[in-house]
C-alpha cells in the first residue's frame, strides 16, 4: 500500500483538525496507489518473469512513496482513471527507466489513455527541449482481461460518480478505489476474492466515492476474508475507526503489506 489517502492527502494543507495533527503514523495518508509484487511460481516460462512489480496509478506522491517503501522496480503500470491524484506522479517513472534501462508499459482504458496523452503531451508527443529527460513509457489500451508476469489481470468496470473507471483483480486480490457504484455486470468478476482494498472516503455521503456505510455494504455482499478501506479523508481517525469496524475490515494505511495467495 503506497498511499491510502484522498486527493488532498492527510494531513491536508492548512488544516487544524485532530486527524491532520495526529501523531499516529497511520493517520498520515499520501495519495492513492498500490504496488503489486508477483511471486513467480515454478515452473514458469522465462518470458513470464519479465514482469514482477506492477504499480497501480502514479500518484502525486510517487517519489515520496517509492523512497518510503524502497520501491526500486516498476515493470508495468495500471491506471484506474485519469484524476490528478492518480496520475500526476507520472514524471517520477524516469527513476525506474534509469535503474532498469527499459521502457515501461502503461495500461489504461481508452478514455484514460486519451487523457494521459493530453495531460502529458511532453511525454507522449515529445518535449520542446529535453532537460533531465522524459519518462520512457508505452501506452496500451485495456480491452479486457490480459496476462502479465504469468498473472491474469482482470479489469473491473466501476462507476466513480458518472465516470467509468477501472478496478483490478489479480488472482484472489482486488483493488477497487475511486468508486461509488459497482455495476451488476462487474460482481461476477469479483467472485471468490479473498482480499479487497475498497474506496471509503469518509462518514458522510459523497457523490463520487463510497462512504463508510456504503463500503461496508459492499464488503458484506462481496464476503472477502479481509477488506481494507482506502482513499481516506481526514474525517476518519485510524485507530478509533478501526475499533468500530466489523471483524475482517480495517482502514488501510501507507506501508501496509498484504500477502495474498
Ligand atoms: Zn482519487
Ligand atoms: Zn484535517
Ligand atoms: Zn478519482
Amino acid at each position: 500500500m503506497l498511499g491510502s489517502g484522498t486527493s488532498h492527502g492527510v494531513p491536508a494543507i492548512g488544516c487544524d483538525c485532530a486527524v491532520c495533527h495526529s501523531t499516529d503514523p497511520r493517520d498520515r495518508r499520501t495519495r492513492p496507489s498500490i504496488l503489486i509484487e508477483l511471486q513467480p511460481r515454478d515452473p514458469q516460462p522465462l518470458f513470464a518473469r519479465a514482469v514482477r512489480s506492477i504499480l497501480v496509478d502514479t500518484s502525486t506522491d510517487l517519489r515520496a512513496q517509492a523512497l518510503a517503501q524502497n520501491v526500486r522496480r516498476v515493470d508495468a503500470i495500471l491506471f484506474t482513471h485519469s484524476h490528478a491524484d492518480h496520475v500526476l506522479g507520472l514524471d517520477e517513472t524516469r527513476a525506474f527507466n534509469r535503474i532498469q534501462q527499459t521502457t515501461i508499459g502503461c495500461y489504461a482504458s481508452a478514455e484514460t489513455e486519451a487523457d494521459l496523452r493530453r495531460t502529458f503531451g511532453y511525454i507522449f508527443a515529445g518535449p520542446r527541449q529535453e532537460g533531465g529527460g522524459v519518462p520512457q513509457l508505452r501506452l496500451f489500451s485495456i480491452a479486457g482481461p490480459f496476462t502479465m508476469g504469468g498473472a491474469e489481470i482482470v479489469p473491473v468496470p466501476l462507476f466513480h460518480g458518472e465516470l467509468p473507471v477501472l478496478g483490478f483483480r489479480v488472482g484472489r486480490f482486488a483493488y477497487l478505489t475511486d468508486c461509488s457504484r459497482i455495476p451488476e455486470a462487474s460482481w461476477p468478476l469479483l467472485d471468490g476474492v479473498r482480499v479487497v482494498i475498497l474506496d471509503a472516503l469518509r462518514e458522510s455521503p459523497h457523490p463520487t466515492h463510497f462512504n463508510l456505510a456504503e463500503a461496508l455494504d459492499v464488503v458484506s455482499r462481496l464476503g472477502p476474508e479481509r477488506a481494507y478501506l482506502t482513499h481516506i479523508s481526514h474525517d476518519l481517525p485510524h485507530e478509533a475507526t478501526c475499533a468500530r469496524l466489523p471483524a475482517g475490515v480495517e482502514l488501510a494505511y501507507d506501508g501496509l503489506v498484504l500477502d495474498v495467495r
